[in-house]
């Protein structure tokens, strides 16, 4: 007997239309919903290309009704029939609404057994993610999810094709690399054939590819996986994916140019919307004064305003010892809810730690002609209140916040509190116009201070301004890095830095990184070797791959873009991953046996 699996579908499930009326089609796919109404069963038979309904009757086929009646959900099944017009019934929300297909054959290619959740419910999905995870090959059944991916999947094709026109070689680097303490922590992996040593598995491709650039291969890109042994709150991943990009006798804009090309390519396939040629640029220093935040989300208004000078001259006692004076201002239009504890709230906001750890939230609420509704009326005249309101723009019925402090304290905290206010008075739906945000951030501070010296702000390899090398003696903090982060909507999507290429200048910033000669050989050795062939000036960028489609979807969580993600103490909970290994594997690899700590179950 001739299968239906030999014929071959005609259709998948999202392509009938009412032109197709008359037609005898064959088409594949899962059960996703079944209704038997006795004379009738309709079957809303899924693919991932959509939905198309089924009907068996005895009229139509009585071998293909009767079979008809075993079916359950998300049984896989081949369906041969006949297209109908549904006139009247015809259903507006489905793609193939306009359809049905009358069934004249039916084909079990198997059954499946009562689900641990159901496929077909996924807008109002009960589940938890848990019991999702450990069934992640019938979550990503779901819909919604497949769309996820159809979108991950074309925005990695474009990335191909966009790159390739544009000149980049894809090329591959290894992910057992060495070993390098004090960066990422790093998996290890242990060498069976060199006992006791360990590869690491790369957090990025940075070295290799910038030896591609002294080897000669002008630019590169990969769509690469990187793997950082870190703590997973904030929705993070251990494995990630990059493109991961590298650009000889580069210069920042010749880094931005593709990079733009690709996303305004991919914003416009994928999403049907034009963005702005070029993207609009913003240095650091500018970003942290107008917004507290290297990554800031341009969507809405509550920019800062710097008071300090009208602060000081008050007389208030609370701004008197305070370097920053700089405010916010809720328009009318938003400040209704603003009330006193709602205030209160806020000021708890900026106290914490995490935002800031301001001493405290001054506020007013601005009247006719300037003047204050609030507890600092006493302590400021009239005239200052209606000065105050001026300068920062506030009309009648605003609310002015305002945080006084150490200047990285007062950017913190007003950061923290522009982006609570963001969310609570939903300001991206009041005021968005534009719902795409990109920007250029651009000449980060090199170093950042800790307290064992300083650090890289981006990585050792980032250039200094070349006009600024002087200050790496004198004074390191003030050095700016030729530096860039692609930011979207308030989150960063992407940075990279044009590169020291000149072995001087890479030994003086290993000087300040603190870096003795021989830990400089240990880490970097090869790199510097390779540094003494004729490197070419280069740079480069790594973009997000997995948040790129989470914002593009639209998605809350990384792992709604990461086909088979871990949870947040990295485990894999369908194929119970990590898990123990023998003890002659353990014994292969000279790994010794010690008392371990219970392991975490989720
Ligand atoms: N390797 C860097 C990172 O992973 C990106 C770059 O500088 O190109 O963040």
């Amino acid at each position: 007997m001739s299968t239906l699996l030999e014929h071959g579908r005609t259709h998948d499930c999202g392509s009938l239309r009412a032109a197709d009326v008359g037609a005898t089609v064959v088409l594949f796919g899962w059960v996703h919903r079944r209704r038997d109404l006795g004379a009738r069963i309709f079957v809303q038979l899924r693919d991932r290309f959509g939905i198309t309904q089924v009907v068996f009757g005895k009229d139509l086929d009585a071998a293909a009704y009767e079979a008809a009646s075993g079916l359950r959900g998300e049984f896989c099944v081949a369906v041969k029939g006949e297209v109908v017009a549904r006139g009247d019934n015809s259903n507006a929300a489905m793609a193939t609404g306009e359809i049905e297909v009358n069934a004249t054959e039916l084909q079990v290619f198997s059954p499946a057994d009562t689900l641990p959740f159901n496929v077909a419910d996924d807008d109002k999905l009960d589940a938890s993610e848990a019991l999702r995870l450990k069934h992640r090959y019938l979550d990503l059944r779901r819909p919604s999810l497949q769309k996820n991916f159809v979108l991950r999947s074309r925005l990695a094709t474009l990335t191909r094709i966009t790159l390739a026109e544009q000149g980049f070689l894809e090329l591959e680097t290894p992910y057992m690399v060495k070993y390098t303490p004090g960066g990422a922590r790093n998996f290890l992996v242990p060498s069976r054939l060199n006992p006791g040593m360990f590869y690491a598995l790369a957090e990025s491709p940075q070295i290799f590819k910038q030896l591609f650039m002294v080897a000669g291969m002008d630019k590169y890109f990969q769509i690469c996986r990187c793997f950082r042994d870190e703590d997973l709150r904030n929705d993070r991943q251990p494995e990630f994916t990059q493109i991961d990009v590298e650009i000889s006798f580069a210069t920042p804009e010749r880094v931005f140019a593709p990079i733009e090309r690709l996303i305004r390519r991919a914003w416009s396939e994928v999403l049907g919307v034009t963005l702005p040629d070029p993207f609009p640029r913003m240095t650091w220093a500018e970003a942290m004064n107008r917004f507290g935040s290297d990554k800031p989300d341009l969507r809405f208004g509550l920019e800062f305003v710097d008071i300090t000078d009208l602060a000081h001259r008050s007389g208030a006692k609370i701004f008197e010892a305070a370097k920053l004076v700089k405010a916010i201002v809720v328009p009318a239009a938003h400040s209704e809810s603003l009330s006193r504890g709602r205030i209160d709230k806020l000021t708890e906001l900026v106290k914490k730690r995490e935002s800031g750890g301001a001493k405290g939230l001054a506020w007013a609420k601005v009247q006719e002609g300037g003047s204050w509704t609030s507890p600092l009326t006493k302590a400021i005249s009239a005239e200052f209140q209606a000065e105050i309101s001026a300068r920062v723009g506030a009309e009648p019925g605003s609310v002015v916040l305002v945080v006084a402090d150490e200047p990285h304290t007062v950017h913190a905290a007003l950061n923290a509190l522009r982006l609570e206010l963001r969310d609570s008075l939903d300001l991206v739906k009041h005021q968005g116009s534009d719902p795409w945000r990109f920007l250029w951030v651009t000449d980060f501070p090199l170093f950042e201070k800790s307290e064992r010296g300083y650090v890289s702000s981006h990585h050792p390899f980032t250039s200094p301004r070349l006009d600024q090398l002087a200050l790496l003696d004198s004074d390191p903090s003030q050095v700016l890095a030729q530096a860039y982060d692609l930011v979207l909507n308030g989150n960063e999507v992407g940075g990279g830095s044009i590169r020291i290429h000149q072995s001087d200048v890479q030994a003086k910033i290993f000087q300040v990184l603190g870096l003795s000669e021989a830990q400089i050989q240990q880490k970097f050795g090869f790199l510097l070797d390779a540094f003494r062939y004729g490197p070419p000036p280069h740079g480069g960028i790594a973009l997000g791959l997995d948040r790129l489609s989470m914002l593009m979807c639209g998605a809350q969580s990384l792992r709604d873009v990461i086909a088979f993600p871990k949870t947040q103490k990295g485990t894999d909970l369908m194929t119970g991953c990590p898990s123990g290994a023998d003890d002659a594997q353990l014994a292969e690899l000279y790994i010794g046996h010690r008392d371990l700590p219970a392991t975490p179950e989720s």
